[in-house]
């Protein structure tokens, strides 16, 4: 089970730190505002408590945080910086935002996006502005609606519906949705088998 050997690889915080590009590199980028549940999302999908812990050590958040997926050495997860988080300078945001933009647009490894968003708070301003970076490329992109456990399954279900509904309305078909949660695990393989599939696994 590949995800459960991730293991951080390096962060990079300009385009020239990026892990070299090979022929079959593939990678999965992941997105979210800050708290949405990026990070516990990671967890649980490699099955590992503290994953994601490196990229929330301060001054890491404005960096993409690679993880690699032995044996194969060159797949990777990428946790991508936490964003809408009001306190961070204007320039760090100037600058965070032109090297997700460069990244998108150049990185040929890039094989899919997943967006993390809280079942209770989905599709806002700069989860669209991701999946249209994602869209605009004919990448591929997967919703993960997460703490699912704190709706009861009737109204996470109809959220589910609702959001499918304007994804299908802004991007057609090509970005996915389901229900999620790191808390009790829902939705765990169904993630895995998007990632999964994206990176040729
Ligand atoms: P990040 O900033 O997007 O990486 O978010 P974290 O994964 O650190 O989660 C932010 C907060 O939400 C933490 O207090 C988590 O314990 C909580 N959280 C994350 N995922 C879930 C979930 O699926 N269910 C519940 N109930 N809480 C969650």
């Amino acid at each position: 089970q590949p995800f459960q050997r991730a293991q951080y690889l390096l962060s990079a915080h300009t385009v020239r730190q990026l892990p070299a590009e090979t022929d079959g590199g593939r990678e999965v980028a992941f997105a979210g505002r800050s708290n949405a549940g990026k990070s516990s999302a990671l967890n649980a999908i490699c099955q590992q408590n503290a994953l994601a812990r490196v990229s929330k050590t301060p001054g890491r958040t404005q960096q993409l945080v690679f993880f690699e997926l032995p044996p194969h050495a060159d797949l990777y997860l990428v946790d991508l910086p936490g964003y809408g988080y009001a306190k961070v300078p204007k320039e760090m945001q100037e600058h965070w935002q032109a090297f997700i933009a460069q990244y998108f647009e150049s990185r040929r490894a890039l094989a899919g996006l997943v967006v993390v968003m809280d079942i209770r708070h989905p599709l806002r301003e700069y989860d669209l502005q991701m999946l249209g970076y994602a869209v605009r490329r004919g990448l591929p992109a997967h919703a993960l609606l997460t703490k699912a456990d704190k709706l009861s399954r009737g109204a996470a279900g109809n959220t589910l519906q609702a959001v499918r509904k304007q994804l299908a309305a802004e991007f057609g078909d090509s970005v996915t949705a389901q229900v999620f949660s790191g808390e009790s695990k829902q939705g765990v393989d169904e993630a895995r088998a998007v990632i999964a599939r994206w990176l040729g696994l």
